[in-house]
């Protein structure tokens, strides 16, 4: 797509989606920038339909496109070679089928973590995963970072969490991996293709997963080792007992230091 073919892919977009969703100004579309690279049109569409149909358009404008979530992460991967279209899910913030108990719910991609950690709460259940910046890292943004952290010692990776997907592919195909059952295992396993994808194989529009519930009491121990030797030692000793460990972090010097340092800082008052 060349530059002064940017009014038509806007004017394209406009009868899918209502006009505060759709961004054509340069100095907005700046905000959206992807390591550098300012798209010429934002566009945040509100279901299902509506995100197919924009990649439907873009497609046929021959517009590169890159979808955004909660903008935490847009700094990995490869930079863009170019960028005509940043597609947001801030609308797809749906819960869209929630069993408590199945222990297993789909939501819209759109999702922030912290949005439906609070929503499990009010059931006594969780999605095991702590990342940070809970209020605006989005389910769609998880998975396609594809990060993992210290509590898949005790529930897995977001991988073993996955039991369905649905993704918009380029052309605005809509497709589905797996289902809302625990136990899936017929065919090919498609949907942990789009985990780690970084938006390069297509747009995830919801994902299906299966969820734990909030245990009734846990507590964190902070120990100190004099090698690395003896904490694992220790994390092997813990594992006999009837205690369930969930997570293990194991901190250098310089890092407890930091994290120190760091919680004396974020609780000093302000002066
Ligand atoms: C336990 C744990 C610990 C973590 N720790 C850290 C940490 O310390 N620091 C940190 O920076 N991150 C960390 N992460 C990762 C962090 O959670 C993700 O970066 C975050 O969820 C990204 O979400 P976002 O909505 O802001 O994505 P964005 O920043 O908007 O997008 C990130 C990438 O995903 C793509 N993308 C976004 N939405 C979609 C979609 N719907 N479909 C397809 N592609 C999409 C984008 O194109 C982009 O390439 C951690 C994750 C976990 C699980």
């Amino acid at each position: 797509m060349t530059e002064h073919t940017a009014p038509a892919l806007a004017s394209a977009l406009a009868p899918i989606v209502s006009d505060h969703a759709l961004l054509d100004d340069p100095h907005t579309c700046a905000a959206y920038a992807v390591q550098g690279i300012t798209p010429r049109c934002v566009v945040a569409p509100g279901s299902l339909d509506e995100l197919s149909a924009v990649m439907h358009v873009a497609r046929e404008q021959h517009a590169a496109v890159a979808p955004w979530g909660g903008g935490t992460q847009q700094s990995i991967g490869n930079p863009p070679a170019r960028l005509d279209l940043v597609v947001r899910t801030e609308r797809l913030d749906q819960v869209l089928v929630h069993e408590p108990d199945d222990l297993t719910i789909s939501v819209s991609a759109g999702i922030t973590i912290g949005t439906l950690r609070e929503y499990l709460a009010r059931y006594g259940q969780m999605l095991p995963i702590d990342p940070p910046l809970l209020t605006r890292a989005t389910i769609g943004g998880l998975l396609a970072t594809g990060m993992d952290g210290p509590r898949r010692l005790g529930y897995g990776t977001l991988r073993e969490l996955l039991i369905g997907i649905t993704v918009v592919e380029a052309d605005g195909r809509i497709s589905r991996g797996g289902g809302m059952v625990v136990k899936n295992v017929s065919g090919f396993d498609m949907m942990k293709l789009y985990r780690g994808s970084l938006g390069t194989l297509a747009i995830i529009a919801s994902a299906n997963f299966k969820l734990q519930p909030i245990p009734r009491a846990a507590a964190t121990l902070l120990c100190s080792f004099a090698d690395a030797a003896a904490a694992f030692a220790a994390l092997e000793a813990l594992h006999v007992t009837q205690l369930t460990p969930t997570a293990a972090e194991f901190l250098n010097d310089q890092a407890l230091a930091y994290i120190v340092a760091t919680e004396i800082t974020e609780k000093k008052p302000k002066s």
